[in-house]
C-alpha cells in the first residue's frame, strides 16, 4: 500500500478512535476533531467575544459564578478541559457557551434569578452543551469533512484553519442549537445540577420565569425560552418529568444560600451597559 492510500485508512481508523465521552452515563459521541483543536477554536471566540461585549468589572461576581460554575464542573463528564466563566455587562437576557469551556453570562439573565441553584440550573445547561460536544459536532458539520481533516491532522496552515473554525463558530454560536441538542443540555444540566448538590425543581422556576418575559420584540431571551416560542412549554414539561424521574431527590439539596441574597443585593447595585452583541 503506497502511503497515499494510506491516508483513508488512517482517517477511518481515526474516526473509530474519536468517539469522546458527551453525556452521563457512558454517553460516547463521534468527534473528529481533537479536544485541543476545539480549545484552541473555543479560546479565540472567546476573545471575540471579550473584544465585542463588555465584560464586567466586578471580581466579586465573576468569582461568584466561577465558584457555582465550577462545582458543577467537578462532577461533569469532561473534566479534562478547563472552563471559563465570564459575566457581561450587558442587560440582555442571555447565556451561551463556546466549544472548548467558555461560559458567558449576562447580568440581564443574572437579575431575573431569585437563588444560587437558578444560577446553577443556567450554568448546568451551558455546561452540558461543552460535554456533549454540540458547538464543535455543528462545526464540524458547516466545516466539511477535509477542513475537519485538517483540524485533526494540524499541518502548515491549522492555523489559517483555526481562524476560519472561530469565524464560523461565532456564525452559529447565534443561531441557536438544534432542538435535540437542548433536550440534552436541558436533561444533562437537570442530571449534574442535582448531582453538585442543587435542587433541580430551580430549572423548572427558571424556565417558566423566562417563558413568561417572553414575547413579540423579545427576541433576546435566553435560549429562546419566550412564550412565542414552540419549545419553551415542552421543555418546562421535560424538566418537571426528568426532575419526577429522578425522586427521590437527594437530602439537603441547595436552593438559595444567604450568599446568594448579598450577591443579589450588590448586583442590583452595578451599572448596567445595554450593549447589545453583534451578529
Ligand atoms: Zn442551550
Amino acid at each position: 500500500m503506497t502511503s497515499k492510500a494510506l491516508i483513508p485508512v488512517i482517517f477511518i481508523i481515526l474516526l473509530i478512535l474519536s468517539c469522546a465521552t458527551t453525556g452521563p452515563g457512558g454517553k460516547t459521541s463521534l468527534i473528529l476533531i481533537p479536544s485541543s483543536q476545539e480549545v484552541a477554536i473555543g479560546n479565540g471566540m472567546a476573545k471575540q467575544v471579550e473584544q465585542t461585549e463588555k465584560v464586567l468589572q466586578d471580581t466579586v461576581w465573576q468569582d461568584y459564578v466561577n465558584s457555582v460554575g465550577q462545582k458543577i464542573v467537578a462532577v461533569c463528564d469532561r473534566r479534562n478541559i478547563t472552563y471559563h466563566f465570564t459575566v457581561i455587562n450587558s442587560d440582555q437576557i442571555n447565556a451561551f457557551a463556546t466549544p472548548g469551556g467558555h461560559i458567558f453570562i449576562y447580568i440581564g439573565l443574572l437579575r431575573r434569578m431569585d437563588n444560587e441553584a437558578e444560577l446553577a440550573a443556567v450554568l448546568g445547561h451551558e455546561i452540558s452543551h461543552v460535554v456533549a460536544r454540540h458547538g464543535i459536532k455543528r462545526l464540524q458539520a458547516a466545516l466539511g469533512v477535509a477542513a475537519a481533516y485538517r483540524l485533526a491532522f494540524g499541518g502548515d496552515n491549522s492555523s489559517d484553519i483555526i481562524n476560519s473554525a472561530v469565524g464560523a463558530g461565532m456564525n452559529l454560536i447565534f443561531s441557536g442549537y438544534s432542538r435535540s441538542n437542548e433536550r440534552e443540555a436541558d436533561k444533562d444540566g437537570i442530571y449534574y445540577m442535582t448531582k453538585a448538590g442543587y435542587n433541580p425543581q430551580a430549572a423548572v422556576t427558571m424556565f417558566e420565569k423566562l417563558a413568561q418575559l417572553g414575547g413579540k420584540g423579545n427576541s433576546n431571551i435566553f435560549e429562546k425560552l419566550s412564550a412565542d416560542h414552540p419549545e419553551t412549554e415542552e421543555r418546562i414539561k421535560n424538566a418537571k418529568s426528568e426532575i419526577k424521574q429522578t425522586q427521590p431527590l437527594p437530602p439537603h439539596l441547595i436552593l438559595g444560600t444567604k450568599y446568594y441574597q448579598k450577591m443579589k443585593k450588590r448586583l442590583l447595585l452595578l451599572k448596567t451597559k445595554g450593549n447589545h452583541p453583534k451578529k
